[in-house]
This record gives C-alpha cells, sequence and structure tokens, in this order.
C-alpha cells in the first residue's frame, strides 16, 4: 500500500498533495499496490477527491483508525503482522537523527487567512504520557534530538500535572537523553517571561515565532494582536533571557488592503528586526476564510514583487546574523557523516531541520548522530562552514 500524507493549508500545497496522489497511483498501477490517501487535505474535500480520483482505493482523514486498519489487513491481518506478504524488500529511511513529537493539534485563534481550523477544528492538547511515550520511542531509535510542533506550541498544559517547562524538564530527563529540545511555532502574544526562562534551562536557543507582518492596521485586519513596535520589544526580550538566539518567522506580503506604506512598514522592520531567517509567503486566499472575501484583495503580480522585495531584505539581515557567528564556537550535530570532500553535513544548535541552513563541518571520522563541539569558519547565505574540535559519542 503506498500512503500519500496530504497538505490542505494552501493552495500550493493542495496542488502538490494531488500531484503526489496522482503519482503514487502511476506508481502503483501495476505492481499490485493499493494507494491511500490520508491527512489535511482529504478531512476537508474528501466527497471532491472521491468524485475526481476513483484510482484512489482508500480516503482517509484525520482518524487514522481506517488506514491502520488497511494496513493490518494488507500485512497479513492481527497485530504484529507488520511486514508479511511483502513482494519486495522496502528500502528503509537511515535512521533520523531528529524526530518530530506533536504536543497538540488545531487552533482556537481564528486569523483570518487561515484554514487550519476549518480543517483541524479547535485546540486539544496532546497528553503528557503520550508525547513522553512518543519521545522514549524516538530516542531508542537513535534521535538526539526533539522537535516540539503543533498550532500554538506554547499554550501547552496537562492541568494537574505541569506546563511546557515541566513537559521540557521530563523530555530532558529522559534516558537516554535528548541533545536538543526545540519548540517550533511560538504565537508572539505566548511567549512570555516563563516560557523564556524555560527555554534557556532545557531548549535550544532558538525562537520560532510566526509575526505574519508589523503594520498594526494589517494586523487588526488578519485578525492577530501586536504590531512592529510590539514585536521589536518582543525580540529584545528573546535576546536578554537566550542571548544569541536564532529568531525565525513567517510574513505574508500582499493581504488585503495591504498598503504601500503598511507593506514599507514590514520592511523596516525586518531590516532592523536582526531575524537569522524567515520564510515570505504571497497572501493565498483559502474559500471559507473571513480574508477570501475581504475588499482591497492585492493583484497577484503586486503581491510576488512585495514577496520578492521581501525576501531579499531577509536575505540580507539573515546573512549578517549567520557571518557574525564566524570564530564563535558551535555545538553541531552530524546528519551525514564524511563525504568525499572531507566535509560532514549537520545542523547546530541554531538550525531547524528541514526549514534551515545547514552546517558543514571539517574533520575527519566524523559520524551520524554525533555531536561535536566546532568553531565557524565562515558563512554561505544561511549555511555556515566550521572546523570540528572535541567531539561527543
Ligand atoms: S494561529 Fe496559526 S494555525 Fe491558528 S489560526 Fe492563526 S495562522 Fe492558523
Amino acid at each position: 500500500m503506498v500512503v500519500v500524507n496530504t497538505c490542505g493549508f494552501i493552495d500550493a500545497a493542495k496542488e502538490e498533495s494531488i500531484a503526489a496522489i496522482l503519482e503514487a497511483v502511476d506508481f502503483a498501477r501495476g505492481r499490485g499496490a493499493r494507494v491511500a490517501a490520508v491527512g489535511c487535505l482529504v478531512e476537508r474535500y474528501r466527497d471532491e477527491l472521491a468524485a475526481e480520483l476513483p484510482e484512489v482505493d482508500l480516503w482517509c482523514g484525520l482518524d487514522a483508525a481506517p488506514l491502520l486498519a488497511a494496513l493490518r489487513e494488507a500485512s497479513g491481518g492481527g497485530e504484529g503482522a507488520e511486514g508479511r506478504g511483502a513482494s519486495a524488500p522496502v528500502p528503509r529511511r537511515p535512521r533520523a537523527v531528529s524526530s518530530y513529537l506533536k504536543i497538540s493539534d488545531g487552533c482556537d485563534r481564528r486569523c483570518a487567512y487561515c484554514a487550519i481550523p476549518l480543517i483541524k477544528g479547535d485546540y486539544e492538547t496532546v497528553a503528557a504520557a503520550e508525547i513522553l511515550r512518543a519521545a522514549r520511542a524516538a530516542l531508542a531509535a537513535g534521535a538526539r534530538e526533539l522537535v516540539l510542533v503543533g498550532q500554538d506550541t506554547s499554550r501547552w498544559a496537562q492541568p494537574g500535572w505541569g506546563g511546557l517547562e515541566q513537559l521540557l524538564a521530563e523530555l530532558k530527563a529522559l534516558a537516554p537523553a535528548p541533545v536538543w529540545l526545540r519548540l517550533l511555532y511560538l504565537q508572539p502574544d505566548g511567549i512570555d517571561e516563563a516560557l523564556l526562562e524555560a527555554l534557556s534551562r532545557h531548549a535550544v536557543p532558538y525562537v520560532d515565532v510566526p509575526l505574519q507582518h508589523a503594520a498594526g492596521a494589517v494586523l487588526r485586519r488578519m485578525r492577530r494582536r501586536g504590531d512592529g513596535s510590539q514585536y521589536l520589544d518582543l525580540l529584545a526580550r528573546v535576546r536578554k533571557a537566550l542571548p544569541g538566539a536564532a529568531v525565525r518567522s513567517t510574513f505574508i506580503a500582499g493581504f488585503p488592503g495591504e498598503t504601500d506604506q503598511d507593506f514599507d512598514e514590514l520592511l523596516a522592520f525586518v531590516r532592523e528586526a536582526g531575524l537569522a531567517a524567515a520564510g515570505v509567503f504571497p497572501y493565498d486566499a483559502q474559500e471559507g476564510t473571513p480574508a477570501a472575501t475581504l475588499p482591497g484583495q492585492v493583484p497577484a503580480a503586486l503581491a510576488f514583487e512585495r514577496v520578492a522585495q521581501l525576501g531579499e531584505a531577509v536575505d540580507d539581515v539573515a546573512a549578517g546574523y549567520w557571518g557574525a557567528l564566524v570564530g564563535r564556537p558551535l555545538e553541531v550535530l552530524i546528519e551525514r557523516g564524511v563525504r568525499a570532500d572531507g566535509v560532514a553535513v549537520g545542523r547546530c544548535a541554531l538550525q531547524a531541520p528541514d526549514v534551515d541552513g545547514r552546517t558543514l563541518v571539517r574533520g575527519a571520522g566524523l559520524r551520524r548522530g554525533q555531536v561535536v563541539h566546532a568553531v565557524a569558519r565562515g558563512s554561505v547565505g544561511y549555511d555556515v562552514e566550521a572546523d570540528a574540535g572535541r567531539r561527543e559519542p
């Protein structure tokens, strides 16, 4: 069975998901395999998809039970029957040095442009016991870094058990212990002194805070709080608590009603904010969201022009951040052992998996999963070059 996990967040993701389903159908045809499409896009558009793509054998939204039942059946039925009936060896991914842990799902906020609450519903916490169980399994399988995700991670708490501080402390105390804990998607109004203190004690100095814009008027229309000057204050508090922290953000350009002046405000903010990285996206109207029917929709060509301009500003500022690391010590987690050119590929604590740059370390014998104390020698865009020093197992 070929399983395609889909995304329904924005149009580009929907198109990519449908292309992946079609690719899976092609792959499965003639091999006697079945195709299952699962996840958010299916949750939202199941009937339409099933009508358009009858070649798909199983449509399964956010409830994984039908998929698990079909997989059990495909593998011969019953618990523990995985792999039986396979006709050819399946290549396994090399063990991951980094593992994502979902600590919550859904969102109670209602940002005007966002389809996630329509797909996933209201915020729900994953229980501490479940998070710790998943963490133990990931660490036992070789993960060295745990990356905590959710749409709104800063508000995690389990009544009667504790909040994020407790969760981070318990994760850090597991055996084997994670080398790094990283928390993604911290909403700006959820970052308070208690959270910063918890991050400084237990996590890497990395703050992923989706700001989306800096002009107060645009943020109000987005149904979000804050403005550029409040965000600069927030970043100052972050840097005080976590000196040298990498701050990553995301911005939307071309939101309905965004004027030249609003956009200039955003550009000026980005030039001042000293971010280590940011994703920049053109506004993409999603059906069923309030923003889709707002007046003042910005022409796509202008939105793309603004994205390009903002992207350049982000690149410039980020180059300054990464360049300033030269000569500094870095802890690097090796993800790919030494290549023919004598360089191993990893990430320093200031770089998250999948979205950020890499750290290229010169040093003999470096192995995947190893933690190396290195010194930054240079930077190229978002990548860092470093020389290896002391190693840990
Ligand atoms: S906080 Fe994030 S997930 Fe929640 S509605 Fe806003 S953009 Fe969507």
